[in-house]
């Protein structure tokens, strides 16, 4: 008798197990992992061990209309489109520039927010004042950001490489490089933080940063553009552009 019942109490245990494991795959197979690079303030950055940013909100704000559970995951740059193929995530928001050369592997979406590149030099420079100036300088960008491939198509500049815009800003404070590349607004960032540089607008082209997804992934990339939409339409990128642009 006694047997009987642990066995049917093993049984009902088996069964609550196998379902909440069932729900648990149900969930996961949910979850959507976003690929960023979490050193583009205000975009992406770390608060201590936390990952924050205008970029962040948005996607946390989509996940709401659409449905998801998503899992933040932190790269560098380059390594992004390639784990996007691998399908080592799924989506990447990480101010990424809709590129023509970029589209011809991922699908972006509708753009989110406008930019361009920009030059940081020592506060006392003032032999560099645009692009034409670069000739014979050495000027520090990040790999396979889209100011890598403006200054890498310059003539006659010596382009220095880094990993993170942090180790272009160390170089310029150090004085390795003369001036370095980045897009506005981090740009911006880091001359408020380091009162010995300082900040010179260009006239590069107009940056769009969009969502990228995989190629076959159209149904979500509709999904995303329509809650995109929404956003605009319902006040909720007007405040997230306040909480992170507001001077
Ligand atoms: N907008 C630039 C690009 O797409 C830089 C993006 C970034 O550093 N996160 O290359």
């Amino acid at each position: 008798m006694l047997k009987n019942n642990i066995l049917k109490i093993i049984i009902a245990l088996s069964i609550v197990l196998a379902v909440f494991v069932g729900c648990q795959k149900k969930e996961e197979k949910n979850k959507i992992y976003v690929g960023t690079n979490a050193e583009f303030e205000p975009f992406e950055y770390r608060d201590g061990d936390k990952i924050i940013g205008f970029d962040i909100d948005l996607i946390n704000e989509i996940s709401k209309i659409m449905g998801f559970q998503f899992e933040i995951v932190d790269m560098q740059f380059d390594g992004l489109l390639p784990a996007l193929e691998a399908k080592k995530i799924d989506v990447i928001i990480a101010g990424m520039t809709a590129t023509e050369e970029r589209k011809q592997f991922v699908n972006f979406s509708d753009p989110y927010y406008n930019s361009k590149q920009s030059i940081v030099v020592q506060a006392n420079n003032t032999d560099i004042t645009s692009f034409d100036n670069f000739t014979g300088k050495k000027v520090g960008v990040v790999l396979g950001y889209t100011g890598d491939i403006l200054v890498s198509e310059l003539p006659n500049v010596e382009v220095q490489k880094f990993n993170t815009t942090s180790e272009t800003v160390l170089a310029l404070k150090a004085q390795k490089v003369d001036a370095v590349v980045l897009d506005y607004e981090p740009a911006k960032n880091y001359v408020a933080q380091n009162t010995e540089l300082k900040l010179v607008e260009t006239d590069a082209a107009t940056e769009e940063y969009s969502i990228a997804m995989r190629k076959d992934d159209t149904e979500f990339l509709a999904k995303v553009n329509e809650a995109l939409k929404t956003i605009k339409e319902n006040g909720t990128y007007d405040a997230l552009i306040s909480k992170y642009f507001a001077n």
